[in-house]
């Protein structure tokens, strides 16, 4: 969809209800107190009430657009831009393109980040899985490798049965030790699976799990091509960050990282992503700014 299409199919707020109402309720509407379908009377076109407990229930409720300064016009057109733009879009972008003050395009565009990293949440890695360390952020001259005051990750990227990525997870760490790897690992990859890493010590606790571990000591050129993926990707991942998100704070590195993520794990469906970002916004739980700062 272009920007004209776009703009023609959603010229209103209310051409942005009857579309998310289609998104949320695909086949009936299905009361989100009491699971009931039998739908009550449409109020307006943006209220039903349920037949079973009588509640009002409306089109937003319990997604990120409830009760928020922000028209669902203007969500709409975040999320299509969001959708679009591979590189990642950033807040002053924003704030230009829909003429809202910066603050506002910040907190938007991280709510969005919010519900892609809910959505992923939902999948675990299986089968063999590599897993690495990386490092975020600006140089620290004088502090090498596990020493260092960059923010620090995991990384874990599924892989086919011929060796090719499907998705991948990063999760930054406070400090590189069993408790974290272990964390990661039983959250983000499913039981039985292999998980290949590099013969760093830390990665050994991984064999007393429900994993099979298989680690590989290199050095040189070996040390290169083991883990493969992952170095690819890591540093894909910092020419996202730094790229588009110039001297970001560190602080939220993380919810880049997750966009991140949920770009490269959907990159073979890019025309279905302003579909999947609306229902990733309309499932997710809403979170305030001050869960979000
Ligand atoms: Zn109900």
């Amino acid at each position: 969809m272009g920007l004209l299409e776009f703009q023609s199919r959603f010229p209103e707020d209310r051409e942005c209800y009857e579309y998310l109402k289609k998104i949320r309720f695909p086949r009936e509407f299905l009361c989100p107190r009491c699971g009931s379908s039998a739908s009550g009377s449409i109020i307006t076109r943006d209220l039903w009430q349920c037949k079973g407990c009588r509640a009002q229930v409306s089109v937003t409720a319990r997604t990120m657009f409830h009760r928020t300064r922000t028209s669902l016009r203007h969500w709409f057109w975040t999320i299509f831009l969001v959708a679009k733009d591979k590189r990642g879009h950033s807040a002053l972008q924003l704030s230009k393109e829909l003429n809202i003050p910066y603050n506002r395009a910040w907190l938007m565009l991280h709510k969005i980040r919010a519900a892609m990293a809910y959505r992923d949440k939902l999948y675990q890695l299986d089968g063999t899985v590599e897993m690495d360390e990386a490092y975020f952020g600006a140089p620290d001259p004088g502090r090498k490798g596990r020493s260092t005051r960059r923010v620090k990750a995991l990384v874990a990227i599924g892989l086919t049965e011929d060796n090719r990525p499907r998705f991948i997870k990063i999760q930054t760490i406070k400090r590189l030790d069993a408790r974290c790897v272990k964390g990661f690992a039983i959250s983000q990859i499913a039981q039985n699976s292999t998980i290949r890493t590099d013969g760093l010590h830390v990665y050994r606790c991984l064999a007393n799990l429900s994993f099979s571990h298989d680690a590989t000591v290199a050095s040189g050129k070996a040390k290169g091509d083991l883990l493969h993926w992952v170095h690819i990707i890591v540093s894909n991942a910092k020419t996202f960050v730094t790229g588009t998100f110039h001297g970001l704070g560190e602080k939220h590195i993380q919810r880049y990282l997750d966009e991140f993520c949920y770009r490269f794990n959907r990159r073979h469906r890019e025309a279905e992503l302003f579909d999947r970002l609306l229902l990733a916004c309309a499932t997710a739980l809403p979170i305030t700014y001050d869960e979000l700062t």
